[in-house]
């Protein structure tokens, strides 16, 4: 039976990583390398941990999450703490069917020796009474983003990834996290998958939580890579289409879309209907600040096809990439939007 907590009307929180202190690692780039080691950068993450929740709180977001403040990369981190992956055996792939890049290894049975996020999510969770959010790399994220030379077979190594998403998604949700996000872009590219096996996984990964459960599917950061591809995409972003009949129908709860500035057309929205929507109304991909009515106005269209106590105002993606004065204007931005809805929904 599920113990979900109850949320305000139209809770805010971020999709997912947040900019760093320019002393723990370099601003404004992805994969970037620490400044700190040893001892200071364990304390120097956990401070920075502290510092992205108080901006959360300040900016007025409800859902609040570590700001993916001790993690280097979104999937890779998670991975690092994996036995069965050698990083110095590296070869080079396309990730998500698009761009190239180094990656390591599956060279044996893969295994999660110890708990990965767990101490940093108890570390959250002693800072604050708000709903905590934690993110996880989704199984078919995961294997999009290593080379496997043991399993050769996509669908089993994501298998034994759903086994150990799981067994650390109980441990998270032990530690007090309200909801558990899969990160999972993949799902945008390999339809067949997605539905051949590729949810099947995320069930997996799920079995057995009674915290709230999301996944997270969009175009990605705000790098070239990804910003090149989507003006491959054409006027219509019909990809959610592929996917949406098969999530509506399976055990996940929260779907967190791209849905501000995207070509996206918002009717799919109504594919998925009876889910909650985390609604991207904040643009990752360029440093203009979006006024509180244009979030306004992403929400009343979303409000179209998504139940209003179901509608989770949300960023489109990870800001990690952006500047803190840029990611923090954003999520001001986001919260004063969301409170002209909650107002409008007030007074019907
Ligand atoms: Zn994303």
């Amino acid at each position: 039976m599920k113990t979900q907590i109850k949320h305000k009307l139209l809770p805010t929180s971020s999709a997912g990583s947040l900019p760093k202190p320019s002393w723990l690692a370099q601003p404004e780039a992805l994969w970037s390398p620490w400044k700190l080691f040893g001892q200071e950068l364990i304390d120097g993450k956990k401070d920075a941990l502290r510092i992205s929740l108080h901006e959360q709180q300040q900016a007025g977001v409800d859902i609040v999450s570590d700001g993916e403040q001790t993690r280097q990369h979104f999937v890779t981190t998670f991975i690092e703490h994996l036995s069965g992956v050698d990083f110095e055996k590296r070869k080079t792939v396309k990730i998500r069917d698009r761009y190239e890049a180094s990656v390591p290894t599956v060279v044996s049975n893969v295994s999660r020796p110890k708990a990965v996020f767990v101490e940093d999510a108890k570390l959250l969770r002693a800072q604050t009474e708000q709903p905590i959010k934690w993110a996880l790399p989704g199984p078919m994220t995961m294997i999009d983003t290593l080379y496997d030379e043991h399993y050769q077979s996509r669908k089993a190594l994501a298998w034994e990834f759903a086994k150990i998403l799981n067994q650390e998604a109980k441990e998270l949700e032990a530690a007090g996290v309200d909801i558990i996000q899969f990160d999972e872009p993949a799902f945008n590219v390999f339809f067949d998958d997605v539905n051949e096996w590729g949810i099947a996984c995320l069930e997996r990964a799920i079995e057995g939580l009674k915290c709230e459960t999301a996944v997270h599917i969009c175009y990605g950061y705000g790098i070239k890579a990804n910003t090149d591809w989507k003006k491959t995409l054409g006027t219509e972003w019909r990809q959610y289409e592929e996917v949406f009949p098969k999530l509506k129908s399976s055990n996940i709860d929260i779907i967190s879309l791209e849905c501000h500035n995207s070509h996206v057309p918002l009717e799919l929205l109504s594919l998925i209907r009876g889910k909650k929507v985390m609604v991207g109304a904040i643009d990752v991909a360029n440093n203009a600040i979006e006024t509180p009515e244009e979030v306004a106005e992403t929400l009343r269209e979303a409000l179209k096809y998504v139940d209003a106590d179901k509608l989770y105002p949300c960023t489109n993606c990870g800001m990690a990439p952006l500047s803190r004065e840029v990611a923090q204007a954003k999520l001001h931005a986001l919260s004063a939007g969301a409170q002209i809805i909650r107002n409008e929904l007030a007074s019907i």
